[in-house]
């Protein structure tokens, strides 16, 4: 299968000197930058997907290249942004190019990932946003933060490889709570904050916007990221993806890796949804045979799934966390 290098999905149309919108054309299927046709330097970037929504793109920290993807919604009572970057820097860029979209404050944050390359950032935001949790993740947040404070300085807090600027950013003890589903409304824009089922981190929220049909799905979809089950409920994470999908949206918009067109995100859902199913089923036909897990990491065959994104480092680890379930120590 010949795969198609040309134009990379990027039209020419600039909004701002900063925006740019997905057109239709072929992209190269993948997380990393420079496969996909790009340079380092066209990043950060934001992309417009509705005429009120938007995501934004940076890099994650570490050698392997690929993006940290936010998303924002502007309404007439106050943009709402859903995630944050990893570094305080890095927010601050989110919130700087928000900026140059609209005149409207930030007045909403939804913690959809508490890991900390999503939330070490947050001191970026202004003072006084509300901000949107799953319990889980409060606790998460919480005992995080104690754990940073017992160890005094230094090295990065959160557990999902936050650059280490964690800058004393603790969730503000007026943070709204979302076990299950919120409705809310900004303006004239419904916007619902939904737990499809404990996933990558076990607190994970979606946020989904009725009107233009958009889902944005943070770490319960990594697109062409190899998943990464280090804080993960393997089967579980299944069943959200399965609710994710029957809710039929135009849009999924992943929390690492690319902003995708609409179509292109509906096939790329579902490849994400086959690699976790290949993945589990690998690391279970290796625990049924006896494999011991240290030797199971050696053997584990991805197929395709091996040159995706972070298959080297995070294949283990999918390994041992499937192990876990499997032998019931999972809880
Ligand atoms: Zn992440």
């Amino acid at each position: 299968m010949s795969k198609r290098f040309d134009v990379i999905g990027l039209s020419t149309a600039l909004l701002t000197c900063t925006t740019i919108l997905l057109a239709q054309q072929p992209v190269v299927r993948t997380a990393d930058p420079i496969t996909r046709g790009l340079q380092l330097t066209d990043f950060p970037r934001t992309i417009k997907v509705a005429d009120n929504v938007y995501t934004y793109e940076d890099f994650h920290a570490g050698p392997e290249k690929f993006t940290t993807t936010n998303m924002f919604v502007v309404t007439d009572a106050g943009v709402l942004v859903a995630d944050g970057q990893g570094s305080v820097p890095e927010t601050k860029g989110l919130v700087e190019a928000i900026r140059k979209v609209t005149p409207k404050p930030i007045t909403t944050v939804v913690i959809a990932s508490d890991h900390g390359d999503h939330t070490a950032g947050n001191a970026s935001f202004p003072a006084g946003v509300h901000y949107l949790i799953h319990p889980t993740s409060k606790a998460i947040l919480e005992r995080s933060a104690k754990a940073f404070a017992l160890r005094g300085s230094g090295g990065g807090r959160g557990s999902g490889g936050g650059r280490g600027n964690a800058d004393a950013w603790d969730l503000p003890a007026d943070a709204e709570l979302v076990a299950d589903k919120k409705t809310m409304h900004m303006g004239a824009e419904e916007i619902q904050i939904l737990f499809l089922g404990r996933a990558h981190t076990g607190g994970d929220l979606a946020v989904y916007l009725p009107r233009q049909k958009i889902l944005f799905l943070s770490e319960i979809y990594l697109n062409r990221v190899f998943p990464a089950m280090r804080s993960a409920y393997p089967s579980e994470w299944l069943k959200a993806l399965d609710r994710a999908e029957a809710m039929k949206p135009d849009l999924y918009i992943a929390g690492h890796g690319f902003t995708e067109t609409g179509a292109v995100s509906q096939e790329e859902i579902r490849a994400y949804h086959k690699a976790m199913e290949a993945v589990i089923a690998e690391a279970t036909r290796l625990y049924k045979s006896g494999v011991p897990v240290d030797v199971a990491i050696k053997e584990a065959n991805w197929g395709e799934y091996a040159s995706w994104t972070l298959a080297s480092s995070q294949g283990p680890i999918a390994i041992r966390k499937i192990y876990e379930e499997l032998s019931g120590q999972l809880k």
